[in-house]
């Protein structure tokens, strides 16, 4: 059920440290060891539930990107923002683009972000294994985002690859980065979003910060280990954009968990964490890679 990595996920070194013990708040309430590889700096979850028993800790009505029928005060505030983000989102691409073209969002979830691509006349797949989020999305869209890897892979090439927060979740990180560059035509960006290690607010929060979201997230970035996987995979980042609305979100359910129960001390709390990361660079709770092939 849970499988022990005897080799970093991103380097192959195997020396590592255990660096904190955090609890899963969101779900089952387990606590996880996160080791800290001593040759990349790479911070992941070890031990973690395998591939085939990770699932049970998706299962939550809360666990929005899958589900999307929860209405608590926070998930009613990211639906919002996600609306607002996903058009801002796709006009930030094309921009970053100069055109626009094909587009893959891997791990789609119910399929937000790829409707709004083709609103703004993307030519859009996704990719989603998630069985519930699937049927969502294809209510959503029209049509089913692959789920099979080997049907992607047939895919003809694209001009960019979002992975939205989804970096983080996935068991074979290697092959799925292979997948992903072979996908990505030669003067394609690739768009990573990911939680950052090296924010202000994980900095204040530590293990209680939500966006480590144990044993859901299996590896946490900053932008050093970042570098060492663009550099491994012959990739070069071309700019890191700030998430700020993160802050808010990832604010809100700390608070949550740790019991708290003013929503506007969060919201007060996040508006302060993305001042102070505008002072020092790279220290938003999540930031936004933009990546191209060397
Ligand atoms: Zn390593």
């Amino acid at each position: 059920m849970y499988e022990r990595l005897t080799k970093c996920p991103l380097c192959k070194g195997v020396l590592f440290l255990n660096h904190m013990v955090v609890k899963d708040h969101a779900i089952s309430q387990e606590s996880f060891t996160l080791c800290r590889c001593t040759e990349c700096g790479l911070i992941f979850t070890n031990p973690r539930p395998d591939k085939d028993h990770i699932q049970s800790y998706y299962d939550s009505k809360d666990y929005i990107s899958h589900a999307d029928k929860s209405n608590n005060l926070i998930n009613i505030l990211y639906k919002i923002v996600r609306k607002y983000t996903n058009k801002q989102k796709i006009n930030f691409i094309t921009k970053k683009l100069k055109r626009k073209g094909r587009i893959l969002d891997y791990g789609c979830g119910t399929g937000y972000f790829i409707s709004a691509a083709a609103k703004k006349g993307w030519e859009t797949v996704g990719y989603e294994p998630n069985t519930i989020a699937l049927d969502e999305a294809k209510k959503r869209t029209g049509k089913s985002p692959i789920s099979d890897l080997a049907i992607l892979n047939k895919e003809k090439k694209f001009d960019a690859i979002t992975l939205f927060h989804v970096l983080e979740h996935i068991h074979d990180l290697n092959k799925t980065i292979k997948l992903i560059l072979n996908l990505l035509k030669k003067r394609g960006l690739l768009f990573i979003a990911i939680p950052n290690l090296n924010s202000i607010d994980f900095k204040q929060k530590q293990e209680n910060w939500a966006a480590l979201d144990v044993p859901r997230h299996l590896y946490h970035f900053n932008p050093d280990t970042m570098t060492y996987l663009a550099n491994q995979y012959g990739l070069k980042i071309v700019e890191i954009k700030p998430m700020v609305f993160d802050a808010y979100y990832v604010a809100l359910l700390t608070d949550k968990y740790l019991g708290r129960k003013n929503p506007l001390r969060s919201f007060i709390d996040a508006y302060r964490y993305n001042q102070e990361a505008k002072k020092q660079q790279h220290t938003h709770s999540s930031l936004l890679y933009i990546l191209k092939k060397k």
